[in-house]
C-alpha cells in the first residue's frame, strides 16, 4: 500500500524523528510533505528533506508568524524561498486564521505569498481556521489553480464553493473521530482529495502523539466512504498527488 502525508512538521519529532520515519516507511508511506512557518523552520525543513529521501519540504511564513516579522524580515525570505525553488514541492503553510491578531497584515502577507506561488509555479498549502471564506476570496481573486485546504473546516457552502473552483482538500487523519471530515468527503470527489496527519498534533487516536504512519486512517476513512477497496483509494490519493505535483519528480 502507498500512502502520502501531503502536510506535517516533522521539526516538532526531534531525536523522536528517525523512528518516526521509519515506522512510516513501514506502513508504507511513500511521500511527507513537512511544512515550515518561519525562517527557521524553513531551513528545518530543507535539513530534513536532505536527510530523508521520503520527505519534501514546503517553505512558507504562517499567519501568526506574518504579524512577528518586520517587512524587511518578510521581504527576505521571500527571497530565500524564491532561491530554493527547485527544491520546493509547494509553498505552505501559508494562510489565515482569525483567532490570531492583525488580520490586515495577515492578508497582505499571505496575497504576497500567493503572487510567489503564481511566480515559481508551485501549489500553495493553505491554513484557513475561521477565516475560511476570506481565504476563499483570497485564492481566487490571485486566481490560484494549485491549491490544497489543509483541515478546511468551513461550513459546507463553503466545502461547495471551494470543490467547484477545483480546489484539493487534504485530509486529516482524525477524520476517525470528526463528523465534519466525514461530511467534506461525502462532498468532494475523489479526486480532488489528498490525505495528511498535521503531526504532531491532530491525532486520531487519544493518548498517542500523531506521526505519519497514521495517515492510513484517512485513508481507511475515505475509502470507506467512498465505498471503495483500499488499494484503489490508495491508487486514486497517488495519483491526485501527481496530478498536483506534475513540476517533480512522481511516485
Ligand atoms: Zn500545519
Amino acid at each position: 500500500m502507498s500512502l502520502i502525508d501531503i502536510h506535517a512538521h516533522l521539526d516538532l519529532f526531534g531525536k523522536k524523528l528517525d523512528k518516526v520515519i521509519s515506522r512510516a516507511k513501514k506502513a508504507g508511506v511513500k511521500r511527507i510533505i513537512t511544512s515550515g512557518l518561519n525562517p527557521k523552520t524553513n531551513r528545518k525543513a530543507l535539513l530534513l528533506s536532505e536527510k530523508y529521501t521520503l520527505v519534501k519540504p514546503a517553505l512558507g511564513i504562517y499567519p501568526q508568524d506574518s504579524t512577528k516579522l518586520t517587512k524587511s524580515q518578510i521581504k527576505s525570505e521571500l527571497e530565500f524561498i524564491e532561491n530554493q525553488a527547485e527544491k520546493v514541492v509547494a509553498i505552505g503553510e501559508i494562510g489565515l486564521d482569525k483567532t490570531y491578531q492583525n488580520f490586515d497584515t495577515q492578508k497582505k502577507v499571505f496575497s504576497q505569498q500567493l503572487e510567489l506561488a503564481a511566480k515559481l509555479d508551485k501549489p500553495v498549502i493553505v491554513h484557513s481556521r475561521k477565516a475560511e471564506k476570506q481565504v476563499i476570496k483570497s485564492l481566487d481573486s490571485a486566481n490560484q489553480k494549485k491549491v490544497v485546504l489543509h483541515c478546511f473546516c468551513g461550513k459546507l457552502k463553503l466545502v461547495k464553493k471551494a470543490r467547484d473552483f477545483g480546489f484539493f482538500f487534504s485530509v486529516p487523519a482524525n477524520i476517525t473521530r470528526s463528523q465534519q471530515f466525514q461530511l467534506l468527503v461525502k462532498t468532494v470527489p475523489l479526486h480532488q482529495l489528498l490525505t495528511e496527519t498535521d503531526s504532531p498534533y491532530l491525532s486520531p487516536f487519544k493518548n498517542k502523539t500523531n506521526e505519519p504512519a497514521f495517515v492510513k486512517e484517512s485513508v481507511k476513512k475515505i475509502a470507506e466512504i467512498k465505498n471503495k477497496t483500499l488499494p484503489e483509494t490508495c491508487e486514486k490519493l497517488i495519483n491526485n498527488y501527481n496530478l498536483f505535483q506534475d513540476n517533480i519528480r512522481k511516485i
